[in-house]
Parts: C-alpha cells; structure tokens; sequence
C-alpha cells in the first residue's frame, strides 16, 4: 500500500523522502534534507539520520540513540517556518512516551561538502 510522506508534504512517501532514505538521490535543498531527516525520526531510521549528519560532528550522535529517540515518540507534524541556502527553522510536533505533546523548535545549519547537504548543528528555540 502506499503511504503519505511522513514529512507532511503531502506527497506520497515513495515520491518525497523515500528516494534519499534508500539513498537513490541525495537531498537537494536543506528543506528537502531536513523533512527527509523528519521522515527518519517517524519511521525511524537512525542510520540515515546519523549519515546525513556533518562527518566531523558524527562524534556527538548516537545512531541507536536517534533510533530509539525516534521509535519513543510519535512524531505527528513538521511545520517549516522558514529556510535559506543553508538554514532551516522548523517545529517538529511530537507525542513522547508519556503521553505529553511536544514542539521541538530548532534553527538548523547544514554545510555542503563534495555536493552533498549534511546537518551541522542547531539551535533550540522557546
Ligand atoms: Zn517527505
């Protein structure tokens, strides 16, 4: 069956963030990689949200972390507020385990290296 985006674009998974998750294509656009990595929070795939990270911040990342971060909580929207070359801020609506609904609201970086976007850092706003 064909499922909607997790990324709340609207579009069909296969057609949105599927491609990059299965690493057919790489993100375009630092919108495009932030709802990809979005996407990997909700389905979750933590290798693809470890690999889409800067290799030199890698350190600092945890691939079971992000994976059981995103397995804990349901993640229920993604709210772009705005975004540039190579900044992103957004709100990501999530449910944690306890029940409580949450807005995670982040001013992200992203740098390019050899073509590909990769997520640096980001700032926590709120
Ligand atoms: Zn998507």
């Amino acid at each position: 069956m064909k499922k909607s985006c997790p990324c709340c674009s609207g579009k069909l998974y296969e057609e949105c963030c599927e491609p990059f998750h299965s690493e057919e294509k790489f993100a375009p656009t630092v919108e495009k990689l932030m709802r990809s990595r979005f996407s990997a929070f909700a389905i979750p795939n933590g290798e693809y949200l470890w690999k889409t990270t800067l290799p030199s911040k890698r350190k600092f990342h945890d691939k079971n972390d992000l994976e059981s971060w995103g397995k804990e909580n349901t993640w229920t929207k993604l709210e772009i507020i705005q975004s540039s070359e190579k900044e992103v801020e957004f709100k990501a609506y999530f449910t944690d385990k306890f029940g409580k609904e949450n807005i995670h609201h982040e001013f992200s970086t992203f740098k390019k290296v050899d073509k590909k976007w990769y997520y640096v850092s980001g700032k926590f706003l709120d």
